[in-house]
């Protein structure tokens, strides 16, 4: 069971030549609604794998709302958690609990001055770059600055720390491993990095709850071949794979 805490949120994108300036009025040549927000997203990275999934989260009454509630449906996540009483939509972190009562969580968006309780209560900490370089104001650019950031947050108190670095994979250091270790990720040809972070953070926490045995670094070998199919299509939730799509070794 994979149970996310984080937001929905409907994508209002708009596709045109140039950006406009304060002001300015440009033409657009496509429109489309997707569905985001980190909540949803990695919720439904891991129900398309075959999680049995649920999202706690808020919309409002509004038809957006609605048919956020109908995606969540639509992609098999449960959605009696689902509070559509209020007009506030908004999650600052999102939390996801399985049924060994592990947490992952990610801090997005990052607040410099996260509370504490969360580096110790997490048993995993999993952030990007910039979300990294929030926290620590370290800047990472590279696999040493990871490293750093990585030792910083096992001195305030975490278990595991998991550094997303794009098409580099990612670094991991714990209590238990204080080396450093990078799983780099597969070399594709992206189109769209989008919603990259929030697949890896979905697929890893259906990896937690359905192949608990699998070793961290594997679960994170197999979390990047997941986000790097979902980077190589256009969108959010559109580009996340299912588990039929995906090479049976990954299960
Ligand atoms: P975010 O989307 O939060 O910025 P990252 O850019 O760090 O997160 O990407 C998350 C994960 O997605 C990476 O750890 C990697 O597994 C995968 N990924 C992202 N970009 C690429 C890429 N260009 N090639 C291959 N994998 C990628």
């Amino acid at each position: 069971q994979v149970v996310v805490v984080g937001s929905c949120m409907t994508d209002l994108v708009s596709l045109t030549t140039r950006l406009p300036k304060a002001g300015e009025t440009v033409l657009g040549h496509k429109f489309f609604i997707g569905f985001g927000g980190k909540g949803a997203n990695q919720c439904v990275q891991s129900a398309r794998l075959g999680a049995n999934t649920s999202l706690i989260c808020k919309v409002g009454k509004d038809s957006f709302g609605n048919d956020y509630v109908e995606n969540l449906k639509k992609n098999g996540i449960s959605t009696a958690f689902v509070d559509q009483t209020t007009d506030a939509a908004t999650g600052t972190a999102s939390i996801i609990v399985n049924s060994e009562v592990k947490t992952l969580f990610n801090p997005a968006p990052a607040l410099a001055d996260l509370d504490p309780q969360f580096y110790i209560y997490s048993d995993i900490f999993c952030c990007n770059e910039t979300e990294a370089e929030i926290l620590t104001g370290i800047p990472v650019g590279n696999l040493e600055d990871a490293e750093k950031v990585g030792r910083m947050l096992l001195e305030r108190g975490c278990k595991l720390v998991i550094v997303t670095l794009g098409a580099e994979g990612c670094m991991m250091i714990s209590v238990e491993e204080p080396i450093p270790k990078h799983v780099p990720a597969g070399k594709v040809r992206a189109v769209d990095t989008t919603g990259a972070g929030d697949s890896f953070v979905g697929a890893l926490a259906f990896y937690l709850a359905y192949y608990p045995k699998l070793s961290m670094e594997e679960m994170i070998r197999k979390s990047n071949c997941i986000a790097s199919v979902s980077v190589q299509a256009s969108g959010t939730q559109s580009s996340y794979p299912y588990r039929k799509d995906l090479p049976q070794d990954l299960f």
